[in-house]
């Protein structure tokens, strides 16, 4: 079974996306950032999170040759007309804080009543790998996970807005939840379970 690259700067993201897909694709060995020859990696410049989750695996498979997996995704508030979106990563400005990000989101949200508290965290899975006669062949999948902004933040597993984020039937936050009962409902979880079978038919050359 040859190798996959997961192209992503972000440590929490990788540990997630490893630990979901490697048991579904038998054998894999995944590499990141750190394991190939540093490359140029593309501005995140796309309206939406498909457009950056190719951009990202586009060019994991013209800088390693290998087939290589990307996500891009983000938290979208209903009372913030679905921000920060695609932005959630920087949406406080450089250099990137998830800390900074939750106070900004804490604050934009303290006049919020409890019904329109509502949010999702969304996500886009791209796949490419080379086809065989000189092109990319690509495929995206999304996966989201429904729930509300909380007031304060609770929890210290996870990443990014999980301490403020309760999924929809939890009264504990996604950075309270064991890795497993966040990945069996996640966002992330739902897109890679997804294209699981097709990385594997692609790794094992059938
Ligand atoms: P990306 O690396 O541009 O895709 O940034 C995604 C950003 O969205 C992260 O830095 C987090 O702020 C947020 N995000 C995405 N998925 C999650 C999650 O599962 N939990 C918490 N925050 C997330």
């Amino acid at each position: 079974m040859p190798d996959v690259f997961l192209a992503s700067r972000n440590a929490k993201k990788l540990e997630e996306m490893e630990r979901i897909l490697a048991p579904l694709v038998p054998g894999v060995r995944v590499l990141g950032l750190d394991d190939v020859t540093a490359y140029d990696e593309p501005v995140e410049d796309q309206p939406d999170f498909a457009g950056n989750a190719l951009l990202k695996a586009r060019a994991g498979v013209v800088a390693t040759g290998l087939p290589s997996v990307a996500d891009d995704s983000g938290l979208c508030v209903d009372a913030l007309n679905g921000m920060p979106g695609v932005l959630s990563a920087r949406w406080s400005g450089p250099p990137k804080s998830d800390q900074r990000n939750n106070e900004l989101l804490l604050a934009q949200m303290s006049d919020v009543p409890d019904e329109r508290r509502g949010a999702h965290f969304a996500c886009a899975v791209a796949f490419c790998h080379p086809d065989g006669a000189g092109g990319m062949a690509e495929r995206v999948v999304h996966g989201r996970m429904e729930g509300r902004i909380l007031r304060e933040v609770r929890g210290s597993g996870g990443f990014g807005y999980d301490v403020l984020f309760a999924a929809e039937g939890y009264d504990v936050t996604t950075a309270e939840l064991s890795r497993e009962d966040k990945d069996a409902i996640s966002h992330r979880g739902k897109a890679l379970r997804e294209i699981a079978p097709q990385v594997s038919d692609v790794l094992s050359g059938s």
